[in-house]
């Protein structure tokens, strides 16, 4: 070895560029070390800067790094550290087994959305060929899961953004999707065409703002980051879930389903308004923390 046992280098030693030396070369193993974050988005970071799989975080942890990519990483430490979302940081999030590049113009997809996806798939068991309509669509993540799961259903995807328009077109593109799903920009029902057929959609779905305006956690953690329009009504939080619920009916075929993501507390609203529109089996599903988190009903 060319390395004595107090670290330095023999003066005869072979010096091969881009090898470890014992004045510290930068790697995995050092940067994990660094305090400010739990090792595990740590190694989310890593691995997204450097390209490698978590097998190769483990394998090549002593490999010295180059001083460019160090030198991104700790810009995304730091601004991770300073509360960014991960999910901003990397561009990309998980939703329903699939992969969503997200940026601040969208809502980072939440685990408790796919329960909504999940609802949807089952009550479109059966329906061959199904037309959906998916309000607010931000990354696309709700309405290309679908898709996805789907290979018959044809999308229609709207939302006022333009950029998130953008952000969820790209999605579809990437998933393979995009010829299935037809993006609108639009505030709720407003553009969508008036050429349409008459209450054409077997089912409507929507994760749309429902946030109260000045609820403390607008200003805590991720939410923080996101676009303020996809998490509040900037009013009681039922005012875009009045605007879908009353919109639907006329959108909706005979017998066709409308679903919604809510707050925590709104389930009995949104049932309320649900049964005021005229739905039929009225109902809400609790997510996996145990809260009424999806109200739907079935047009008569
Ligand atoms: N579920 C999100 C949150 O509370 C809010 C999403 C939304 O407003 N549609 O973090």
């Amino acid at each position: 070895m060319s390395q004595g046992q107090d670290g330095t280098t023999s003066p005869d030693s072979p010096v091969t560029p881009g090898t470890g030396s014992a004045s510290g070369s930068t790697t995995v193993e050092t940067l994990l070390r660094e305090p400010g974050l739990p090792p595990s988005e740590s190694r989310i970071l890593l691995s997204h800067v450097l390209g490698w799989s978590r097998t190769q975080l483990i394998t090549r942890d002593r490999e010295p790094l180059a001083p460019d990519a160090v030198a991104v990483y700790r810009g995304l430490h730091a601004r991770r550290v300073a509360g960014e979302p991960i999910a901003y940081l990397t561009g990309t999030r998980e939703f329903f087994g699939l992969t969503f590049a997200v940026s601040p113009s969208v809502l980072i997809p939440r685990p408790e959305t796919e329960l909504l996806v999940e609802l949807a798939l089952a009550r479109l068991e059966g329906c061959a060929s199904p037309r959906v309509l998916d309000l607010g669509t931000g990354s696309g993540a709700i309405a290309l899961a679908i898709a996805h799961s789907r290979p018959d259903a044809q999308l229609t995807a709207l939302d006022r953004s333009p950029d998130a328009l953008r952000v969820a077109t790209g999605n579809a593109q990437q998933l393979g999707l995009a010829s299935r799903v037809r993006f609108l920009e639009s505030d709720w029902y407003g553009a969508l065409a008036a050429d349409e057929a008459p209450a054409p959609f077997d089912m409507i779905v929507s994760n749309p703002p429902y946030i109260v305006a000045g609820d403390e956690h607008l200003s805590q953690g991720d939410l923080r980051f996101e676009p303020a329009d996809a998490l509040t009504d900037h009013a009681d939080g039922l005012a875009a879930l009045r605007i879908i619920v009353a919109g639907a009916v006329s959108r909706l075929k005979p017998g066709g389903w409308l679903l919604c993501e809510h707050g925590y507390h709104q389930a009995a609203d949104v049932r309320a308004l649900c049964d005021a529109a005229g739905f039929l089996d009225v109902f809400s599903e609790r997510d996996l923390a145990g809260i009424e988190r999806t109200t739907g009903g079935r047009r008569a």
